[in-house]
């Protein structure tokens, strides 16, 4: 049955592909694609796995004392029987065999399948029989963690298929896209280097921390999109439109053919920006642009050089901190992921911002820091600072990576002077702590995050303190608008053009321009193309973003002229403004 689903465009362009339903308990097990001859070995780590539950379950019920209680035994018996059932373990083995997934990812798919027969059962006992089956697959997974190691994972993604392939519906060999209920932001990370062409999520807002890594891995990314994970079923074909966020599942094949068409369209439009790689960033009047790239891995900076950036702008550090169970990185770990990120920007300026934690980014899966309002927490310099040992071995990492490259060091969620002036005996401290040691270290300027209305308010006082600033538009707004900005529910409030938000923006630039103190923009804001000639017409002259965005953003850049922009900008900041003019 066709039908679509409308949620929040996150990443841009179309993906074209199969479902797979990935229950959020399950987004940490392996995915990739087997080859044919590992099919045999693939489905005896299953079958090991299963055997194993069956001994272990089958010991248990010898052991069981004979006054247990009849439940426990029965509870066995419906394992057991599970175990067994050709529903599971047909239903993996088809995974294996016809689409080469991994014994893993196969079992998985198949639970989410079985799940949804039993959810839809009449029977309430048989209904509840669904937790059975998660708890023995649990299982399973676990024995098979234990047994043999997991074959050597597929380079070779699944060759994309022409139209005509899509249109017949061949089974193989097809590009997939993922659905879940939510992604955590490390877990959109670990799906980094896999298989899937596309991703829509139930729940997120456009610059949740989830969103933003989807739109750095440049794949069409949908959140927010309520049920699909309910609606979607696992293998259904699935349009997703990462730029209007309609997800369309099981489309008629015009549908599929009008997409088929724009996604070609959108490859077309990538081939004709990639002539602006060596092309100066500089506006018609002359003004020289600086345009920089985010990253949340120390590897993603030599590809930032390949889409053009002349620098890193933004390292999101904590992505370094984050899936490890609680046991952080230490000095030496650390130094060396700065200094892999500063090797791969050959020369070029790498922005280290501190370890942001906290609100939508735990540093664990599923770890909820109780907290009623966590974006108003514990997090960012806030979270440093409250560790100062931890906090000086992060900046004695960056300062001995310093001695190797340009670095700069910002920091997060700055809102008071108090915290500005420990911060900065803390990068004190931890120079005199590697004099101290005779290690040696290198110069940082150091700038501060403008992503609190204070700061923003308070801005000259924190160009007394810093070399530069950059202004975190992602949390300058939620915090100015009071919007939860990965609240799917209150994302239609989430404005980036809300005049208060551009008056901050404005006279941040102008106090920063005033004392010859460089202001980078590295929220969302700046990556995005509608967007590009306001910020140039409030003074903006260094942007940070996906490095995906970039050529995008330069080919606005050398569209505009800043003499231009004066009358429109003040009505803007006025809230006067036609929104119609923003585009033109
Ligand atoms: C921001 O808030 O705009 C920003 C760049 O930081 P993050 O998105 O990591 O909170
Ligand atoms: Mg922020």
């Amino acid at each position: 049955m066709t039908f679509s689903i409308h949620g929040l465009a996150v990443a841009g362009g179309i993906a074209i592909g199969r479902a797979v339903l990935v229950a959020s308990s399950h987004v940490d097990v392996a995915h990739y694609f087997i080859q044919p001859e590992q099919v045999e070995a693939e489905i005896e780590r299953v079958r090991k796995g299963r055997n194993a539950v069956v001994e272990e379950l089958q010991r248990l019920q010898v052991e069981m004392p004979a006054d247990a209680p009849h439940e426990l035994t029965a509870l066995l018996d419906v394992h057991l029987m599970l175990l067994q059932d050709e529903a599971l373990t047909g239903g993996v083995k088809h995974w294996i065999t016809e689409r080469l997934y991994n014994a893993e990812w196969a079992l998985t798919t198949q639970l989410e399948v079985v799940a949804r027969q039993f959810d839809e059962m009449e029977d309430e006992y048989l209904r509840e029989r669904k937790a059975d089956l998660e708890q023995v697959v649990e299982r399973i997974l676990r024995h098979m963690k234990g047994v043999a190691d997991p074959v050597t994972p597929s380079a070779s993604s699944p060759r994309r298929k022409t139209q005509q392939e899509l249109l017949l519906g061949d089974t193989q060999d097809v590009p997939l896209v993922l659905v879940a209920h939510d992604l955590s932001p490390a877990d959109m990370l670990h799906f980094k280097q896999s298989v899937f062409a596309g991703f829509v999520t139930d729940v997120g807002g456009k610059t949740s921390h989830t969103a933003i890594v989807a739109r750095s891995m440049g794949i069409p990314a949908v959140v927010g999109a309520r049920a699909a994970s309910q609606l979607v079923r696992q293998d259904d074909w699935v349009i997703i439109d990462g730029d209007t966020g309609v997800v369309s599942v099981d489309p008629s094949s015009i549908i599929f053919a009008e997409y088929g068409f724009r996604q070609r369209q959108v490859e077309l439009e990538r081939e004709r920006l990639a002539r602006l790689l060596h092309t100066p960033a500089i506006t018609i009047d002359g003004q020289r642009i600086e345009l920089l790239a985010n990253i949340e891995q120390p590897g993603d900076s030599a590809a930032a050089v390949r889409a053009g950036a002349v620098g890193v702008g933004l390292f999101r550090s904590e992505f370094l901190f984050m899936g490890r169970s609680g046991k952080l990185p230490d000095e030496d770990e650390q130094y060396r992921a700065y200094c892999e990120a500063i090797a791969g920007m050959q020369g070029l300026p790498v922005t280290i911002r501190t370890v942001d934690v906290g609100a939508d980014k735990p540093l664990d899966k599923g770890h909820k820091d109780g907290h009623l309002n966590p974006a108003l927490g514990l997090r960012a310099i806030r979270w440093s600072l409250a560790d100062p040992a931890m906090f000086r071995t992060q900046l004695r990492a960056v300062l001995r990576a310093a001695a190797h490259g340009k670095v700069n060091l910002l920091f997060p969620m700055l809102a008071h002077t108090h915290e500005i002036e420990q911060t900065l005996a803390q990068v004190d401290l931890a120079r005199a702590e590697l004099d101290a040691r005779s290690v040696p270290h290198g110069p940082v300027q150091l700038g501060a995050m403008i992503e609190v209305p204070a700061a923003a308010i308070m801005v000259r006082s924190f160009l007394k303190y810093f070399d530069f600033l950059s202004i975190g538009t992602n949390d300058l707004i939620q915090y100015t608008l009071a919007i939860d900005r990965s609240d799917e529910a209150v994302a239609h409030l989430y404005d980036p053009l809300h005049p208060a938000v551009l008056r901050l923006v404005a006279d941040v630039i102008a106090a920063g321009q005033a004392l010859g103190k460089s202001v980078c923009m590295c929220g969302e804001t700046a990556g995005d193309v509608g967007m590009t000639r306001l910020l140039l017409g409030l003074g903006l002259r260094s942007f940070s973003m996906h490095p995906a965005q970039i050529l995008a953003v330069k080919q606005e850049v050398l569209r505009t002229d800043t003499r231009k922009l004066a009358a429109w900008v003040g009505q803007m900041l006025d809230g006067n403004a036609p929104a119609a003019a923003l585009a033109s």
